[in-house]
C-alpha cells in the first residue's frame, strides 16, 4: 500500500518535471524528427520568398511597405517558424552555455546514490521521479519475463510474499522482490549481495522474503584446549579486538595446561498460562502436577510428541486464579523450542479432560522465559548449564596476559562481582560473556537472539597455589544451543559446526553435539574473560581498541 503510494506520488513529480520542460515541438502529434524537419522547410523556404519579393520591389522601385496577401502571409509564417525554431533550439543553446555540462550516465548515477544515501534530506523531500529510481535500478538486468512480475509486485497486483509459492524457483523469487523493493522505495540495495546463497535452503524454515544476505566476517580463535581436546572456534563477528582478544585468552589456557568444563544440567523450557475459576482451582493444579505419583503419566504423553524430547521436571508459579506450568525436558541434538512446545501442547490436551474448567490462555506464558532477562533462568537454568574452569600460572599471567594474578583477583571481585551487584545486573556478574556467545552463535547459526539468557555468566576468580596462580571459572547456566534444526543446517552455518566437530545429529549418542557444543561456548567464554579483564588490569583496554576497533579513517576525522 505505502509502496503504491510511493509509485502515484513519484509518478506525479515525474509529470510535474516533465511539465516544466515542455517544447513547442510538444504542440503537434508528430515525431519530434518531422516537426524540426517541417519547420526548417516552412522557415528557409518563406527567408527564400521574401528574399526574391525584396528584390523583386528593388528593381521595381515599388516602397517596401506595400505588401502583398501573399507576402502577409509569408511574413506571419517567417515569425510563426522562427519561434518554433528558437523555442527548439535556442533555449537548449543558451542553457548549455549558462548552466554547466550535464553529467555523463556514470557521474549521474553516482549523483543519484549519493542523493538516495545522503541523510541530510527528508526522506519527503527526496526526489523519487521515475527517471530516478530506474537510474538507481539500471545496472541490475532483469529479462522481459521478470519485468512483467517485478511491475505486477510493485502495482501490488502480486503479493512479495507470494513469490516463491508462484515461481517455484526462490533465487528468481528474491531477486524479483529485490528490485521492485528499490524501485518502491527508491533506495539502491548494492553491497548487499544475493548471489551466493542457497534460497531454496532458507525457505519455510531461516527466513520470509528474502532479498539478499548480510556479509559477517568469521575469525578464528585457538586452538582453545579445553577437555583435552583442541578447538579452533569459529566467531562471527564485526567488532575489532574479540577475536584477537578471546585468541590471547586460549593462549593463557593452553600453555597452562588446558581448560576443564562439566555440563550439570540439560533442559529446555517452554511454560504455558491456565486460567481457572478460582485461586484455589489453581492451586489444585499445581499440586497435582508437582506431585511426584502423576509424574510418570504425564511424562509418557509428554514424550509421545518426539524421539527425542523427554520429560524431566515440571515446576508451577500460582498468580490468582492463573498457573504457570514451567515444563523442562531434553532435546538431543536440538536446541530444542519446538520440540518441547509440542509435548506442551499434548500434554495440555491431556489435562482438559483432567481439568475441565481450565483455560489454556497461551502456550507460553513468559515464565520459561525466553529471550527476554528473567530470574527464573538464571536461577533455575534454561538449555544447558556448564561451569568451566582453568587454573592459569602466575607466569603466564604475567607473561600472555601482561598482567598479575593478585590485580585480577581484585578487579573481578571489584567490577563483576561488586559492580554487578551495585548496577542490580541479573546474570551479567562477568566482563563480556554476550561478545563470545554472539560470534560463536552467529557463526554456527544459533538463535542470537538467546544470546539474551545464554550469555548469563559469573565469573570468579581466586589466587591459588600461596597466591602464586589463579583459578578463573565461568558458570553458566542457560546455554541455549543445538546442532539441528534451524539456521545449523545452513551452509556456512553447517561448515562451523563441522570445523568444531559438531555438525548435525550425533547418532550413536544423541544430544552429546548440543552438549559439545555447549562446553566450547564456555570455554571461549573462558579465555574471553580472561583476556579482557587482563586488559583492563593492565589499562590496556582503550589503546587495544584503539588500534584494532577504529578504522585509520576515523581516527583521521578525530584528530581533524
Ligand atoms: P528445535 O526444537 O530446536 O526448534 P527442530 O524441532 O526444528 O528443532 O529440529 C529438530 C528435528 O531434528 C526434529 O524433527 C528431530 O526429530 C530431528 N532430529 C534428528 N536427530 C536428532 C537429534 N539427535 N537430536 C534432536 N533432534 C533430532
Amino acid at each position: 500500500m505505502e509502496g503504491r503510494l510511493r509509485q502515484s506520488k513519484s509518478k506525479a513529480s515525474a509529470t510535474a518535471d516533465e511539465s516544466s520542460s515542455l517544447k513547442a515541438s510538444d504542440a503537434v502529434s508528430l515525431p519530434v524528427y518531422l516537426t524540426n524537419a517541417f519547420f526548417f522547410t516552412v522557415f528557409f523556404s518563406v527567408v527564400y520568398f521574401l528574399l526574391l519579393r525584396w528584390r523583386e520591389k528593388i528593381r521595381n522601385s515599388t516602397p517596401l511597405h506595400v505588401v502583398s496577401l501573399s507576402d502577409i502571409g509569408a511574413i506571419v509564417t517567417f515569425v510563426a517558424s522562427f519561434i518554433y525554431l528558437v523555442g527548439f533550439f535556442g533555449i537548449g543553446f543558451v542553457q548549455s552555455i549558462i548552466i554547466p555540462r550535464a553529467p555523463d550516465e556514470e557521474d549521474e548515477f553516482e549523483q543519484v546514490m549519493v542523493k538516495e544515501d545522503s541523510p541530510k534530506l527528508p526522506c519527503a523531500a527526496a526526489p523519487k521521479s521515475d527517471d530516478d529510481i530506474l537510474k538507481i535500478c539500471k545496472k541490475i538486468e532483469v529479462s522481459a519475463d521478470d519485468e512483467e512480475i517485478i511491475k505486477s509486485v510493485v502495482e501490488g497486483k502480486i503479493p512479495s510474499y507470494a513469490l516463491e509459492s508462484k515461481l517455484g524457483d526462490c533465487r528468481r523469487a528474491a531477486a524479483i522482490r529485490r528490485e521492485a523493493l528499490q524501485r518502491n522505495t527508491g533506495k539502491s540495495l548494492e553491497g548487499l549481495p544475493l548471489e551466493g546463497l542457497d534460497y531454496e535452503s532458507i525457505l519455510g524454515q531461516c527466513c520470509e522474503m528474502p532479498v539478499g544476505y548480510v556479509q559477517i566476517p568469521v575469525g578464528i580463535a585457538g586452538p582453545l584446549l579445553l577437555d583435552e581436546c583442541e578447538y579452533s572456534v569459529p566467531m562471527a563477528t564485526t567488532e575489532g579486538c574479540l577475536v584477537a582478544s578471546t585468541n590471547r585468552g586460549c593462549k593463557a589456557i593452553y600453555a597452562s595446561g588446558g581448560a576443564t568444563s562439566s555440563l550439570y544440567r540439560d533442559a529446555m523450557t517452554r511454560a504455558p498460562v491456565v486460567r481457572f475459576g478460582s485461586a484455589k482451582r489453581a492451586a489444585e493444579l499445581k499440586l497435582f502436577l508437582e506431585d511426584p505419583l502423576n509424574f510418570e503419566t504425564l511424562s509418557l504423553v509428554f514424550n509421545s510428541s518426539s524421539r527425542f524430547g523427554r520429560l524431566q521436571s515440571i515446576k508451577c508459579a500460582v498468580a490468582g486464579k492463573n498457573l504457570y506450568i514451567r515444563f523442562s525436558c531434553s532435546t538431543g541434538d536440538a536446541m530444542g523450542m519446538n520440540m518441547v512446545s509440542k509435548g506442551v501442547q499434548n500434554t495440555l490436551d491431556f489435562l482438559t479432560n483432567q481439568f475441565p474448567d481450565m483455560d489454556v490462555m497461551g502456550i507460553s506464558g513468559n515464565y520459561c522465559s525466553d529471550k527476554k532477562p528473567a530470574a527464573v533462568n538464571w536461577i533455575e537454568g534454561r538449555g544447558k548449564s556448564v561451569v568451566c574452569e582453568a587454573v592459569i600460572q602466575g607466569d603466564i599471567v604475567n607473561k600472555v596476559l601482561k598482567t598479575d594474578v593478585a590485580s585480577l583477583v581484585e578487579l573481578n571481585m571489584l567490577k563483576n562481582l561488586t559492580g554487578s551487584a551495585v548496577a542490580g545486573a541479573l546474570g551479567g556478574f562477568n566482563a563480556h560473556a554476550s561478545n563470545i556467545v554472539s560470534a560463536i552463535y552467529i557463526a554456527t547459526g544459533q538463535d542470537p537472539a538467546q544470546n539474551i539468557e545464554s550469555s548469563h555468566c559469573i565469573t570468579m576468580m581466586e589466587a591459588v597455589n600461596d597466591g602464586k596462580d589463579l583459578h578463573v571459572s565461568v558458570t553458566m547456566p542457560c546455554i541455549e544451543v543445538g546442532t539441528v534444526g534451524g539456521g545449523t543446517q545452513l551452509a556456512s552455518q553447517s561448515a562451523c559446526l563441522n570445523l568444531l566437530g559438531v555438525k548435525g545429529a550425533n547418532k550413536e549418542a544423541p544430544g552429546s553435539n548440543a552438549r559439545l557444543l555447549a562446553t566450547i561456548v564456555a570455554g571461549s567464554v573462558l579465555a574471553g574473560e580472561l583476556s579482557l579483564m587482563s586488559a583492563i588490569a593492565a589499562g590496556q583496554l582503550v589503546k587495544s581498541h584503539m588500534k584494532y576497533n577504529r578504522s585509520n579513517k576515523d581516527v583521521a576525522n578525530i584528530k581533524s
